[in-house]
């Protein structure tokens, strides 16, 4: 196994459970292939761990283990999966819930993996083309641990383009099993939603918003409700499952525009006595404002606006603008829900945006919960970046 020697500042890190060394903090691994396992060195040559080596990614180690007595490979995986589910079971109520997230990656210590549960049908997605040549032995690890019906390759988030060198681009793929229907229903809190794995944004729902649409169903009864950047209507079936009187949702996405239609048929509220639309949401919501359109519950859960670092100011400015804009249209009184998805924006930082926002729209909020992703998304404490999801509810004055 090629090694390298890992800076002393950084060794307590890895041994804390940070589980990324970035190219340009350790030496470089001159002849190391993508997917290869790396020995990891301490003071004296000492060994620390393993990792899993990407010559391309910023992220070139993605730590496998730091235990002595660990070896990367098939037995090892098959441990982090084991261990996985074990938590699951104690942590889920997989009565009424059987879609939830399995694995996930950093925090349950296989960096960049992914898997997610559908009613049986195990997703798979990768971060890094460095698991690639060890996919055959995660499958058959997911087979040993969980019996799923189907294993279903998502293929690679953000995958990185040409160059000679560059790893075959990675097609959706079955990898075990049977063929996965065309809409798999499952069960969230006995709510239901149709989940489609091959055409559905990341591996089909937004799990990691699972308890907090618990939350609005609880909090829904008698409101009218707008959910914007509603997907396939997770936030709004809840909300109409809970009482409210009639929900709009609103979507760039047509298609998932009418998912969240089927999804409102599929729990037997009749799709009719609510609105679904496909636009999108910032010009909506303007068009509302300006028609005095009201609600007494508001829920904005847009997708990421800071991919990156250097986009944060821009994307706070933007979750400023976008938050005042929604509160416009919050009758006094009203629920104002409010969701980043970006692991730059702080939990401090979104606060004090929905601050900003509070103050240009003139409503001052009064704030009920401060939220994160449900225990199926576990983070190394050591790793505050893995922290992505904030959600806040509010009451709006
Ligand atoms: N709340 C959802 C997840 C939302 S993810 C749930 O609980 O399942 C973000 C959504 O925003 C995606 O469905 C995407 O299609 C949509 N989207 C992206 N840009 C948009 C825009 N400008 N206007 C409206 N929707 C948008």
């Amino acid at each position: 196994m090629p090694a390298v020697l890992v800076p002393d500042r950084l060794t307590r890190h890895v041994a804390a459970g940070h589980p990324w060394l970035y190219a340009d903090a350790v030496p470089a691994l001159v002849g190391a292939r993508t997917g290869e396992f790396v020995t990891l060195l301490g003071q004296g040559r000492r060994p620390i761990g393993s990792a899993l080596f990407d010559a391309d990614s910023p992220i070139a180690l993605r730590v496998l283990s730091t235990a002595r007595d660990e070896q990367p490979g098939p037995a090892l995986w098959r441990r982090r999966l084991e261990v996985a589910w074990r938590l699951r079971q104690a942590t889920l109520d997989l009565g009424d819930t059987d879609a939830f997230r399995l694995l996930h990656g950093e925090g349950d210590r296989l960096p960049g993996v992914v898997v997610d549960m559908y009613a049986g049908c195990a997703v798979l997605k990768l971060d890094t083309p460095a698991w690639l040549p060890h996919l055959e032995e995660l499958t058959a690890a997911i087979v040993d641990v969980v019996r799923p019906r189907s294993i279903w390759f998502k293929g690679m988030s953000g995958q990185r383009g040409g160059g000679a060198e560059a790893p075959p681009v990675q097609r959706p793929r079955l990898l075990h099993g049977d063929e996965p229907a065309p809409r798999i229903a499952v069960r969230e809190y006995g709510m239901r939603l149709h989940v489609d794995v091959r055409r559905g944004q990341k591996t089909g729902l937004f799990l990691d918003q699972r308890d907090n649409r618990r939350l609005v169903r609880q909090v829904a009864r008698g409101r009218e409700a707008l959910n914007l950047f509603s997907y396939n209507g997770g936030f709004s079936v809840a909300a109409a499952l809970g009482g409210a009187s009639r929900v709009t949702s609103v979507d760039l996405a047509r298609a998932a525009v009418e998912d969240a239609r089927d999804n409102f048929a599929l729990n037997g509220l009749d799709p009719a006595g609510h609105a679904f639309v496909a636009a999108d949401a910032i010009d909506d919501l303007a068009r509302r404002d300006e028609a005095g359109e009201r609600f007494d519950l508001v829920v904005v859960d847009p997708p990421s606006f800071a991919p990156n670092q250097k986009s944060l100011r821009a994307a706070q400015t933007a979750y400023a603008k976008l938050n005042a804009q929604a509160l416009r249209v919050v009758r006094a009184g009203g629920l104002f829900a409010s969701a980043s998805c970006s692991s730059h924006v702080s939990t401090d930082m979104f606060l004090q945006t929905l601050r900003e926002a509070s103050r240009t729209a003139r409503r001052p909020l009064r704030l009920l919960e401060v939220r994160g992703e449900p225990p199926d998304h576990p983070t190394p404490l050591h790793f505050p970046e893995g922290r992505y999801l904030k959600f806040v509810l509010c009451v709006a004055e």
